[in-house]
């Protein structure tokens, strides 16, 4: 399917004016930062938002996104999958609206000056963010769970695998 893109900079003030709706891709190739905090791939990212301003007059961005990162799991050290998806409301700071004034439900974000937000980079940061500090595999595709639990589903600390017993067994 081909991807349409979504721009990777944008005037909010003009979108919101127009009620404009966006639907497309981010290019992975656009995505440098995100592919450095995967184990190695990430996928076009798919995003659907709109621009608007509330009763308050507020210009607001507000969507979704979601795409697919490879990720070390830190169980079992092989790569595996990962989906990531992020949802994000922001809110253009411009020169009235100081960050004060922008209810705290939304991000406030900021403008250069030609008046755009960098909605790819900002897109980008939400998947960054998104990534398990402590990545893992689902419990029943991680190999070491499979290898030391032998079907028992306990989650008690003391019948956790222990690490160390890995590595016992590589040694013999
Ligand atoms: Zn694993």
């Amino acid at each position: 399917m081909q991807l349409v893109k979504i721009p990777l900079t944008l005037d909010p003030i003009k979108a919101a004016k127009m009620h404009s709706n966006y639907q497309g891709g981010i290019e992975s190739a656009q995505l440098p930062r995100l592919l450095e905090a995967s184990a190695g791939f990430c996928s076009d990212i798919q995003v659907q938002f709109s621009c608007d301003t509330d009763e308050q007059g507020t210009v607001i961005i507000n969507g979704h996104a979601q795409g697919e990162v490879t990720l070390t799991c830190q169980r079992c050290m092989h790569e595996y999958k990962q989906n990531l998806s992020v949802e994000f409301c922001y809110s253009p700071l411009t020169a009235k609206s100081q960050e004060d004034d922008i209810p705290d439900i939304y991000d406030p974000v900021d403008m250069d000056e030609n008046g755009h937000i960098a909605i790819a980079e900002l897109i980008e940061d939400e998947f960054i963010v998104s990534i398990p500090f402590f990545p893992m595999h689902d419990v029943e595709d991680c190999s070491v769970e499979q290898d030391f639990t032998l079907g028992e589903i306990d989650d008690s600390v003391e019948e956790r695998p222990n690490p160390f017993a890995v590595l016992q067994k590589l040694k013999k």
